[in-house]
């Protein structure tokens, strides 16, 4: 059959993709599919790169596809927002330039002279935006232990107004009950938001059990690679989505078409990638388990862990992130940290690669002499998705190292 010439290309004429709307597909069909349909012109199966800045408009002030100006709005972000927010059971999807931006956009939600609860464990710079940009911009904080849901009635004060969760935390995995926190917190008139960085939705969808926001640091298991910073928020609540969206525009922390282009590629893999992320984590933790040299191993799937049952109920896998603590102190800690060779020295997480690092002196430093401070015999493993029997080899002979 010979080609087209270009005249006989349907231009403009959408080619129906029969997948116009994911709801009812199953979460891996989603993952590849929703938001994302086939190029009109073209058939082209993949969401292309769109690098333009502006629309043109045929009519003042009203542009046919319902872009006018790339921060406000980009088909690549579109149809990863779209995507993302079908993942998580949410109406509305906000793509931003990296976790902390969204978390941002969030937290502007609240005024000068209101306050916020906090998870007594969870990533540094959660608390560092907190307590050093929004501290001074006149909202107070208090950290709670969510591990017991009526601490949020106990520190309730008449001008609080949020309560902010990750669960499992970073770094040491503690797991908190997203449905008795969400109940807790609207009985006291609040919203409950859910970093759900660790989980992803592929594990845990918190807005099901009642969240009214989840934020991810798409840098993660979202992306996938190690090769994309990128934040989003997700939300069933149309007064936050309505604000959201105000946020991303007025203050413009958007992604690139090439970042959101990355993260929409990784989504794709999510659910292989996890299923291959928790096996190898469950392994190495059985193997970190019996070490002598080891006084504590965190990870939710344990059944000796604090939070067991409850991530067994809420979550349908314990997720790729192992922490614990080693007799001999930070001395000990450090060593080890530099023994590796498969897992690599660097912070961040989530990606194919396993990673080492000692939160305390690395991405828990800006919470040093703060109620989140962690011990500093502490090592926290992402645990990628190499050949299992190296990554046991690695870690067996970094151990032996001290
Ligand atoms: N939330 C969690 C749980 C994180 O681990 C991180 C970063 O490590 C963030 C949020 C912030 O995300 P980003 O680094 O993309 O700004």
């Amino acid at each position: 059959m010979s080609r087209r010439t270009r005249s006989e290309v349907p231009g403009g004429e959408p080619l129906p993709s029969g997948f116009e709307n994911p709801d009812g597909y199953g979460f891996e069909t989603r993952a590849v599919r929703a938001g994302q349909p086939h190029d009109p012109r073209t058939g082209g199966v993949v969401t292309p790169i769109n690098l333009t800045t502006t629309f043109a408009q045929e009519t003042v002030g009203e542009p046919r596809f319902g872009y006018e100006y790339a921060r406000t709005g980009n088909p690549t972000r579109h149809a990863y927002e779209e995507c993302l927010a079908s993942l998580e059971g949410a109406a509305h999807g906000f793509a931003f330039a990296s976790g902390l931006a969204g978390e941002d956009a969030v937290l502007r939600y609240l005024e000068p002279g209101d306050h916020l609860l906090i998870g007594d464990d969870a990533y540094g710079g959660t608390f560092r935006l907190i307590d050093r940009i929004h501290g001074p911009a006149g909202i107070g904080h208090t950290a709670v232990d969510l591990t017991n849901p009526e601490a949020v009635s106990a520190a309730w004060e008449p001008r609080t107004r949020m309560v902010w969760m990750e669960t499992p935390t970073n770094p040491l995995l503690t797991v908190f009950d997203i449905a008795a926190v969400a109940e807790a917190t609207h009985e006291c008139g609040g919203l409950l938001v859910v970093d759900n960085t660790f989980a992803t939705p592929y594990l845990q969808t918190p807005i099901d059990l009642g969240a009214d926001a989840v934020v991810h640091s798409a840098t993660k298991y979202l992306g996938g690679h190690s090769d994309v910073v990128g934040g989003f928020v997700a939300t069933g609540r149309d007064d936050l989505a309505e604000h959201l969206g105000f946020v991303q525009n007025a203050a413009g922390a958007v992604p690139g078409p090439f970042d959101c282009y990355l993260v929409l590629r990784g989504i794709k893999s999510l659910a292989v990638r996890m299923d291959r992320h928790c096996q190898n984590a469950e392994t190495i933790v059985d193997v970190l388990a019996a070490h002598p040299r080891i006084e504590r191993v965190h990870y939710p799937g344990l059944a000796n862990h604090p939070g067991h049952e409850v991530a067994s109920r809420q979550m349908s896998g314990f997720g790729g992130m192992v922490s614990f603590s080693l007799q001999g102190g930070r001395e000990a800690a450090e060593k080890v940290a530099v023994s590796t060779v498969v897992f690599t020295l660097a912070e961040s997480l989530g990606a194919v690669e396993s990673l080492i690092e000692h939160p305390g002196a690395m991405t828990h430093a800006s919470v040093v002499g703060s109620p989140l401070e962690v011990p500093d015999n502490l090592l926290r493993l992402s645990v990628g998705i190499e050949s299992i029997e190296d990554l046991v080899a690695d870690l067996e002979q970094a151990l032996a190292a001290f």
